[in-house]
């Protein structure tokens, strides 16, 4: 935060957006998806405020966030931009829960019962039911977060009988891949425990899988909120966070 964030700045990041959103629309149009039904979340973590004031004023609503400190921060600067739908999408410290649901709109990282309790008990009367995507590992050892499709069921009856947080779908980041196929195989399972989960209730619509190395195969693989960074706002410098 409080980096200079220039004109020429500005004006990339309005070109980069109005191309990711172009590149989302081509690849509905190649797989077969409807139109318009594959969401842009702008991964703002590590930028300023001023990028996102920047995708702001070009129409970009939904902004995802990884570090609970810096995500309530920008909540409070930018709370006079009352549209803004405010994400979750990092790992989540039980310590941290309440400022999350607090502030955010939409968690996509819940991976454990503890959360998902303390998000309901800690979400303040006055605001909606916090939206929550159960966060699945797809990728077996190589990654530690998230509950694996056999938990799966266990997890979705918990999170429908907590009463302030909504079950809306399935989150996922994959490990690595060599190219588009291998990414497709393991999006796979996913894709069909999102399709019977849907299936079972009208509230899940969201399946929160893609990044910007592999678009083409989440799109491809049923996501309905693909979640950029790097191609919107530019590599992030975590030398300049600390
Ligand atoms: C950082 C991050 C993204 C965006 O990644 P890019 O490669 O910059 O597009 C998406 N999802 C999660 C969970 C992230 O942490």
């Amino acid at each position: 935060m409080g980096v200079d964030v220039k004109d020429e700045d500005r004006k990339a990041i309005a070109a980069n957006l109005a191309l990711v959103s172009q590149q989302i629309a081509l690849l509905e149009q190649q797989y077969h998806r409807i139109a318009g039904s594959v969401r842009l979340l702008a991964v703002s973590k590590t930028k300023p405020v001023e990028a996102l004031e920047a995708a702001y004023h070009v129409g970009q609503r939904a902004f995802g966030e990884n570090y609970v400190q810096e995500a309530v921060d920008k909540y409070h600067a930018l709370s006079h931009l009352t549209d803004i739908e405010w994400h979750f999408i990092g790992p989540i410290q039980s310590n941290k829960s309440r400022l999350i649901a607090q502030t955010m709109a939409w968690v996509h990282s819940v991976d454990r019962e503890k959360i998902a309790r303390r998000l309901s008990e800690q979400r303040p009367d006055n605001l909606p039911p916090l939206n929550v995507c159960i966060q699945v590992n797809i990728s077996g050892e190589e990654s530690k977060a998230g509950v694996s499709l056999s938990e799966l069921d266990d997890m979705v009856a918990l999170v429908n009988h907590l009463p302030n947080i909504q079950l809306r779908g399935l989150m996922a980041i994959p490990a690595p891949q060599v190219d588009h196929d291998a990414q497709c195989r393991v999006y796979e399972p996913l894709q069909q425990a999102f399709i019977e989960l849907s299936k079972s209730d009208r509230m899940i619509d969201t399946l929160s899988i893609g990044m910007s190395a592999d678009l083409p195969a989440a799109i491809a693989s049923g996501s309905t909120m693909v979640r950029v960074g790097t191609a919107i706002f530019g590599a992030r410098d975590y030398s300049a966070k600390a």
